[in-house]
């Protein structure tokens, strides 16, 4: 059952629109700095969200809210290392987490998102957040004397209609509804990252035992056409997703289910893993989904995950994003209640570091999208190991990985010439054969 806003409970100091991980992670923040904060959510209970494999240095946040005594005794897979598997099946080595630092925030987990977000929910609650659910936000209402203003949200509650929620602060958590991003024509796409994906699950499809049985893998497929996630959760059930350019995966080809059939075929280390077991359900399927807004905040507004951005599944850093995103924002606007100070500069004062972690992120999706081999780079660069590691487990925040930046470019240089070179063979043998 909906619980109904009460009219004289229609004003609050921080209003979040949202209750996914970013959404639920800001909220508790700014109710543990004593903040009246509002949580307010579309949908009604535990909902489905892809997204299973969690980074590593999310265990900062988790601890912070508090959570991670309930994850460490839950039944979510644990995750030490990601694997790379070329499109012949050729397997990398494992890239452990902890090779780099030993200690318990080195091993994750591949969680079922439904049970994580619903737990980071009650984990606000617990913290004295209002959480409302099946509250829908239909749009952020702006200060009339200043249209870039944001004063609070136009609802509507099923079973009691639409009104509006008044707020010092509104904080975007709607993902990629991205409802103030949208309004206020913030969003910004990758034009190198217009990719899309189709996904299942599968029930006892094979998985490797040990250390390794929660590894994510990332298996490529024939000819770098797109890639596969092979994410091994609870219950003996695995998300496979293939994720490719838009116009190769989606255009002119047949349904999910076919096209998904399709690459299988086409990537080996798969099919095979894939083989043992059966099907779960229905083929999803989104696109378009790498974005990221030109401001983190304005004047009493703050965006938060995917409302702000979001890069790409290929390392798992959504949740990370979101989660850290809703930290530092939280942050932020506990000093603007204690500066009495809700303009853009106070509430997006996070900005700057957090998007230098994203593009170092960012470098190295693009660098896996033309090709790069972490095989390669690694037995040329072996002193690179502990920064590209500490890439992939979110520790981005820091300016000693940039060490890794010159050798990476000089990679992706190698790699753009030979594709160019490669391109221009096939070319050549085309032209020939129409000549004989
Ligand atoms: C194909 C694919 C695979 C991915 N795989 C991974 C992965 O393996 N690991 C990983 O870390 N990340 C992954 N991600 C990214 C991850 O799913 C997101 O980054 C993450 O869920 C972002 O969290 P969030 O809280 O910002 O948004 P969300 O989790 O999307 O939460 C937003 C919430 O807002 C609610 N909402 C939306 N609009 C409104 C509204 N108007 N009013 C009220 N409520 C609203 C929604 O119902 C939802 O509950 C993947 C993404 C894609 C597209």
């Amino acid at each position: 059952m909906v619980q109904p806003i009460a009219c004289a409970t229609r004003h609050t100091q921080v209003l979040v629109l949202g209750a996914g991980p970013a959404g639920a992670s800001s909220a508790a923040f700014c109710a543990q700095a004593g903040l009246k904060t509002m949580l307010l959510e579309r949908e009604k209970g535990p909902r489905f969200h892809v997204g299973e494999s969690l980074m590593p240095d999310t265990y900062f946040t988790l601890k912070r809210l508090g959570v991670l005594e309930k994850l460490q005794t839950s039944l979510h897979t644990r995750k030490y290392s990601v694997q790379f598997v070329t499109e012949t099946g050729k397997e990398s080595q494992p890239f452990y987490f902890f090779e780099n630092n030993p200690h318990e925030c080195a091993q994750t987990w591949q969680v079922i998102r439904s049970e994580f977000d619903a737990m980071l929910v009650d984990n606000a609650s617990f913290h004295g957040v209002e959480v409302y659910q099946g509250t829908h936000a239909l749009d952020v209402i702006t200060d009339p004397g200043n249209p870039g203003k944001v004063i609070g949200a136009r609802v509507r509650q099923q079973g009691v209609g639409e009104f509006d929620i008044f707020a010092d602060v509104v904080v975007d958590a709607t993902g990629q509804s991205a409802l103030i991003a949208n309004k206020l024509n913030l969003r910004v796409s990758d034009p190198l990252l217009r990719n899309a994906s189709i996904w299942t699950y599968y029930k006892g499809a094979s998985r490797e035992g040990g250390l390794d049985e929660g590894a994510t893998l990332i298996l490529a497929i024939q000819k770098k056409k797109g890639w596969f996630w092979y994410i091994p959760l609870a219950n003996d059930i695995v998300s496979v997703g293939v994720v490719g350019p838009i116009d190769y995966l989606l255009k002119g080809r047949g349904g999910a289910e076919a096209i998904f059939n399709e690459e299988l075929e086409r990537c080996p280390g798969a099919k095979q893993r894939v083989e043992p077991g059966q099907r779960l359900g229905e083929f999803f399927t989104t696109k378009d989904f790498s974005y990221k807004s030109s401001q983190v905040a304005g004047d009493g507004w703050v965006l938060v995950g995917d409302a702000f951005g979001f890069l790409d599944p290929v390392y798992s850093s959504g949740v990370f994003l979101a989660l850290k995103s809703g930290e530092m924002a939280a942050d932020a606007i506990r000093s603007a209640f204690q500066a009495n100070d809700f303009s853009g500069a106070r509430l997006g004062a996070w900005g700057p570091l957090f998007l230098r972690g994203m593009d170092r992120m960012k470098r190295l999706v693009h660098a896996f999208y033309e090709g790069f081999n972490f095989g390669t780079f690694i037995r040329k660069h072996p002193d690179m190991k502990r920064h590209l590691i500490d890439l992939l487990i979110g520790d981005l925040f820091k300016d000693s990985v940039d060490a890794i930046i010159l050798p990476l470019d000089a990679m992706r240089e190698e790699n753009r010439l030979m594709q160019a070179q490669e391109m221009e063979m096939e070319k050549t043998m085309a032209s020939q054969a129409i000549a004989y």
